[in-house]
């Protein structure tokens, strides 16, 4: 059975039977900062419900840069359409903060869905609620400064990881954001002068919520629809 401490809020929205049914079907898996879940083209083999830290998707381009384009965490499930059909990874899938999944294989939960509706229903409203997040975040890439953008990163790290730090190097967090190192940095630098974080030596500490809203642009949720908030099914 999951500890208290480690919870998944998709599968906590199964009723118990469905519940029980994914985990004892799956295994506890542990992963590193940095560990490779897929590489693009991979087919899906697992899917992994998060019960701690975050997993990134992470788009490579041919120039080198690298673009996180969603991330997962104790809310989701990574590949959610894979309960369809099998599928292939767009993107590359990486440990983004240390932690703990439920792996089950794809086959395995495609087959259980066709069993159970309503398990169907609720992992994909979570898709729906996912490709709303990738909807906004195509609007945000292309219009909102990367300060704001940065803020509305944090926030986002922050609802998914347990206490106020993360640990970040520059040349990490710029990968993620598709920024330069030194545009991280001005960000990160500003954020703290208005006492929305502390930023050293790749520790960001957040300190004030509130202000860090406040620099976040629109697009952090706000009451939107986002993969974090699963409606009931209607
Ligand atoms: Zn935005």
């Amino acid at each position: 059975m999951l500890s208290a401490t480690l919870r998944n809020h998709l599968l906590d929205r199964l009723t118990p039977e469905d519940r029980d049914a994914v985990v004892s079907a799956a295994t506890p898996f542990e992963f590193e900062l940095g560990h490779v879940f897929a590489e693009p083209g991979d087919t899906v083999a697992y899917a992994h419900f998060v019960l701690s830290g975050i997993i990134s998707a992470v788009a490579d381009m041919q120039d080198g840069r690298t673009v996180e384009t969603f991330m997962v965490g104790r809310e989701g499930v990574t590949t959610p359409g894979a309960i369809n059909i099998p599928v292939r990874t767009y993107s590359r899938l990486i440990g983004q903060s240390p932690g703990e999944t439920l792996r089950i294989e794809v086959s395995r939960l495609r087959a259980l869905c066709d069993e159970r509706p309503e398990m169907r229903a609720v992992i994909a409203l979570y898709a729906a609620g996912l490709q709303g997040e990738l909807e906004q975040s195509g609007a945000c890439n292309a219009l909102h400064r990367s300060d704001q953008r940065f803020a509305k990163w944090l926030l986002r790290c922050h609802d998914r990881l347990d206490g106020d730090t993360l640990h970040l190097t520059q040349e990490y967090l710029a990968s993620l954001l598709g920024s330069q190192r030194t545009t991280v940095n001005e960000a990160a630098q500003g954020l703290q002068k208005a006492g929305a974080i502390s930023y050293s030596r790749g520790r960001v500490t957040i300190l004030d919520r509130a202000a860090l809203e406040r620099a976040a642009c629109e697009c952090y949720p706000n009451g939107r629809r986002s993969s974090l908030d699963i409606p009931k099914p209607e």
